[in-house]
């Protein structure tokens, strides 16, 4: 039997696309699934069997903890962000039910840093991406960093840019006042 052509984890046959390599085996599409979202392709590379099947554990606790999230607060976009002020705790999902995607439940006191910044969309084409990056202090998540605007390449300075930038405002701004986290607005590119 052929063990490189099966899943690390559950032992399935791998299929053509959708699988991830892991430092020392192959992670198959389904349990890629299970897995977090904010998973980059060196998160999974920098992760063994062991300390995958730790995350899937992880991943299976936080479905548990999040019937009791309690969404008080939101700001609403292509990812929104919603709040729980109770227990300090927020997530982030592309999806309206959040529960069933099941969306890395955060703690306000894990993140590191807030900023939002700007991307050339290709080398190709003008146009520019706005960005949100919440550095955190999780075991198993180091970052969320998604795309604030929804379609990619806004033309700088253009309406569609300003309300991306202010919507990427309301996203810092959600958190301002928490105690410990409080965020620079520099001039230039990167806004921390
Ligand atoms: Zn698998």
């Amino acid at each position: 039997m052929d063990n490189s052509k099966k899943c690390a984890i559950c032992g399935n046959e791998l299929t053509r696309y959708g699988n991830k390599k892991l430092k020392d085996g192959i992670l198959c599409r389904d349990c890629v699934k299970l897995a977090s979202p904010w998973l980059n392709d060196d998160d999974y590379l920098a992760r063994d069997t062991e300390a995958m099947k730790k995350h899937l554990e992880y991943r299976e606790m936080n479905k548990e903890k999040l019937k009791d999230f309690v969404e008080e607060r939101s700001v609403k976009g292509k990812y929104s962000l919603y709040l729980d002020e109770d227990t300090r705790q927020f997530v982030v999902s592309k999806r309206k039910d959040f529960k069933k995607d099941n969306a890395d439940l955060l703690s306000y006191d894990e993140i590191e840093e807030l900023s939002i910044f700007e991307e050339k969309y290709s080398d190709e084409q003008e146009g520019v991406d706005l960005l949100m990056d919440i550095r955190l202090s999780n075991p198993e998540i180091d970052n969320i960093c998604f795309r604030i605007n929804e379609f990619p390449g806004l033309e700088k300075d253009s309406e569609d840019y300003k309300k991306t930038l202010s919507l990427a405002f309301e996203y810092l701004n959600a958190f301002d006042g928490e105690k410990g986290i409080d965020f620079e607005q520099t001039e230039g590119e990167k806004y921390e």
